[in-house]
């Protein structure tokens, strides 16, 4: 079914087809219908689905025309507030329609300004609105249609007290958009608050990597981690790599490292002054940085053409987090690769994710390196000595080996990962029938099955 029969007005049909969208995606398909009826929505999506057109259509087509604030998005990151707004002023742009960006990190000026010409459309980190709703310039009387999106990663944030506090404030007859990857517990209270007998949209978890995406392990002893990145930086031929810490101090030390051994390196983390972060993100946009160093929580919903490839310097904490990341590459066609490194220490968690997106990724071995014996798994982090951070540390000597080939993909030499997409515990590359194109021979490492501490 295309778009312009989704009832959507004439003026944001016009700003689907500028966007160069052509069908829509199946959340839009579902949700855009329940939206345009007014009655409230629980919708389990992702980023990457096409959940932010799939609430953005429908509400400008509600709108009409430019009148008072009418609707609230809530957002857990600055990036992505500011990524839905652009959304939005993109839909928007045949209409007289008006959308601002309030997030923490920068200055007042300029959103003080866009408050005061009226908006229609206010996309919203919780702080800052905090900030605005106290002192007056911004109230949320005329709302009446409320988004709460990733409400999941607001949990993780800490700001559901805030955002209980938000939906306080606004008035109770309205319409109320809920998405939220997973809905455990408090969220479902948090649900049960704001809606009211809300449609139901599952596009479930999303358990599959984009089918472009290859992905394989590098299984490495912990204290040549560092040092593997290097080698696999040297021999990847990329356009330009993301790299994803577990922490933030992780992420930092990773990039100063990485400067060393001669990249070009951009850091993304909350601990980021706004401006950084802004310049870091427009800098590996413009290819200013060949290297993005990111922790999951800032690299959440970013949407950066062209990442050629993802290394994961520390495995995941949540099986959902690894399809998450190796969704930043790939993206619109584009053939990605996505390589985690792995220490004895993370084979639990690899078993974890290996059972959520069903299928095994393969191990692959970089060619030239010089591997360590990788020995047992170290104590469980509570007795690890010397305050290392749980990912692991980029503690060893950065290292240049060899040159970079032509021709992308991975840089093991042997064999093809799988494109994990069209595996499936019943597909290629499902549980026990995963390619292996080089099996590790380094320290008993291969295998997660029924091993490892968890
Ligand atoms: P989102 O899940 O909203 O972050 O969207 C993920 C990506 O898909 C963004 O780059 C969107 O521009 C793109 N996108 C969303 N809907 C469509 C569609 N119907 N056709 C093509 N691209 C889309």
């Amino acid at each position: 079914m295309p778009f312009k029969s989704l009832q959507l007005s004439a003026n944001v049909l016009r700003g689907v087809q500028a966007a160069g969208y052509t069908d829509p995606t199946p959340i839009q398909l579902r949700a855009i219908p329940a939206v345009l009826g007014g009655g409230d929505l629980i919708a389990s999506a992702q980023t990457g689905t096409g959940k932010t057109a799939a609430f953005a259509l429908p509400i400008l087509t509600r709108l009409g025309a430019h009148g008072r604030a009418r609707v609230l998005v809530l957002e857990p990151t600055r990036e992505l507030a500011a990524q839905v707004e652009t959304a939005f002023r993109d839909f928007a742009r045949f209409t007289d329609l008006r959308a601002v960006a309030v997030f923490g990190g920068v200055g007042y000026g300029n959103q003080r300004s866009e408050l005061k010409r009226g908006v229609d459309i206010i996309v919203a980190t919780p702080g800052r609105l905090m900030d605005y709703l106290k002192t007056g310039e911004i109230n949320l009387r005329d709302i009446t249609i409320l988004v709460l999106d990733e409400v999941d990663r607001m949990l993780d944030m800490g700001f559901l007290p805030t955002v209980k506090d938000i939906i306080g404030r606004c008035p109770r007859e309205r319409q109320t958009l809920f998405f939220s990857a997973t809905v455990p517990p408090e969220i479902a209270a948090v649900a049960a608050f704001a809606l009211r007998n809300p449609t139901r949209v599952e596009c479930g978890v999303n358990r599959s990597v984009n089918e472009s995406v290859k992905h394989a392990l590098y299984p490495v002893a912990l204290e040549q981690k560092f040092d593997l990145l290097v080698a696999l930086l040297a021999k990847t031929d990329f356009d330009s790599v993301l790299v994803f810490s577990r922490t933030k101090h992780g992420a930092d030390k990773i990039a100063r490292r990485l400067k060393l051994a001669n990249h070009s390196v951009a850091v993304l983390h909350a601990n980021r002054s706004q401006n950084q972060r802004i310049e870091a993100l427009a800098g590996f946009k413009s290819g200013k940085y060949e290297v993005m160093v990111a922790t999951d929580i800032a690299a959440r919903g970013i949407d950066v053409a062209g990442i050629s490839h993802v290394i994961n310097y520390d495995v995941p904490e949540k099986p959902e987090d690894y399809v998450h990341r190796i969704g930043r590459t790939g993206r619109a066609q584009a053939v990605g690769d996505a390589f985690t490194l792995v220490t004895p220490e993370n084979a639990g968690d690899i078993r974890d994710i290996q059972r959520f997106i069903g299928a095994k990724i393969p191990e692959l071995r970089l060619e030239g390196f010089d591997y360590k014996p990788m020995g047992a798994p170290r104590p469980p982090e509570p007795r690890r000595q010397g305050g290392q951070h749980r990912g692991g540390q980029p503690g060893g000597r950065g290292q240049s080996t060899g040159s970079r080939p032509s021709g992308g993909g991975h840089p093991a030499g042997g064999g093809q990962a799988p494109r994990p997409g069209q595996s499936g515990p019943s597909g290629q590359g499902g549980f026990g029938g995963g390619q292996r194109p080089r099996q590790n021979q380094g320290g008993g490492f291969s295998g997660y099955g029924g091993r490892g501490r968890r």
